[in-house]
């Protein structure tokens, strides 16, 4: 009688048994994966009510004002100080910038500055979370959002973070803030000021911030020699309060100014300075004349006659 092969011996039996429990953990962790998009997917179906509900300017006022506090609350909040450090500031001012920045939705601080860590660390290459020259520009701008490894918050990144507790707890329920922001603007203008204040608006906040890892990684001019395609978008900027100005940040990430010429607007670099001025944080990282000078594309002369 033929004998069989050894490897044939021996994983036959370890293969049948695990196979019915694996399929169900397997179609459970699906359902949850996509469970947890609902959200996200019904607020974009939501804007179409936007048609449906009559506009007052209590209900633009509540657009305006939340769209702008929620981007400051992204661009100085989760980004420059949670991912980058770019200025320093008291415990319980770090906590109510985690709980504006949570209130867009776009999960809580400590995942948002471990994916954007990640994101520096390896800019357009292979490992880069949203890069649209390793893979497109919807991947870049939404699909990386929607993908399942991108669930999960990786501490790895997160080392300096760990020992506040309260940001622990505010990323994993990252989602009060945007519910408050929904309750308050049924209290002031209703549904109709819910449609505008908290679905339109956050939904224009997504894709805003969005552009930012799509557009200024394709578009825009470029300041500086950075080992990636980041771009200086001024339509980005103007929509993400300073945000545009991406290969000045890639150049210097750290920096807590991102428009370094006196025509790149950096709103969130002048609310900082605000904030600075009356005592709420301090330490904020400015840039060096030898960062500026550094891999630079322009003349040094022009570049320094700008600031
Ligand atoms: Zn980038
Ligand atoms: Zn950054």
């Amino acid at each position: 009688m033929k004998e069989l092969p050894i490897q044939t011996v021996l994983t036959l039996p370890t293969l049948q048994a695990p196979k019915q429990p694996r399929l169900v953990r397997r179609a459970l962790v699906q359902f949850f994966l996509w469970f947890n998009l609902l959200p996200f997917v019904l607020i974009h179906a939501a804007v179409l009510t936007v048609f449906f509900v009559p506009v007052s300017w209590e209900c633009v006022a509540l657009f305006i004002g939340f769209f702008l506090a929620r981007t400051w609350g992204l661009t100085g909040g989760f980004h420059r100080y949670f991912s980058h450090r770019a200025y320093k500031t008291s415990r319980p001012m770090q906590f109510a910038i985690g709980c504006l920045g949570s209130a867009a939705l776009q999960k809580g601080p400590m995942w948002w500055a471990a994916e954007h860590r990640q994101h520096h660390r390896h800019s357009d290459q292979e490992g880069d979370p949203h890069s649209p020259i390793v893979k497109n520009f919807w991947w870049s701008h939404i699909g990386w959002v929607i993908d399942r490894n991108s669930r999960f918050t990786h501490w790895n990144e997160l080392k300096d973070w760990h020992k506040f507790p309260e940001l622990k707890w505010l990323d994993r329920f990252h989602y009060i803030p945007g519910l408050l922001v929904a309750g308050i603007c049924y209290a002031v203008a209703g549904w109709p000021g819910v449609v505008w204040g908290f679905v339109l608006s956050t939904v224009c906040l997504y894709h805003t911030t969005f552009c930012v890892n799509s557009v200024c990684h394709i578009f825009g001019y470029r300041s500086f020699k950075t080992g990636d395609q980041s771009r200086n978008n001024w339509l980005v900027a103007l929509l993400t309060l300073g945000e545009g100005w991406h290969n000045n940040h890639h150049h210097y990430p750290s920096c807590a100014r991102q428009g370094f010429k006196w025509y790149e607007v950096d709103v969130t670099y002048y609310v900082l300075r605000c904030l600075g001025a009356v005592g709420l944080v301090w330490d904020i990282r400015e840039p060096t004349p030898r960062a500026l000078s550094f891999h630079r594309i322009e003349k040094p002369a022009a570049i320094a006659a700008s600031l």
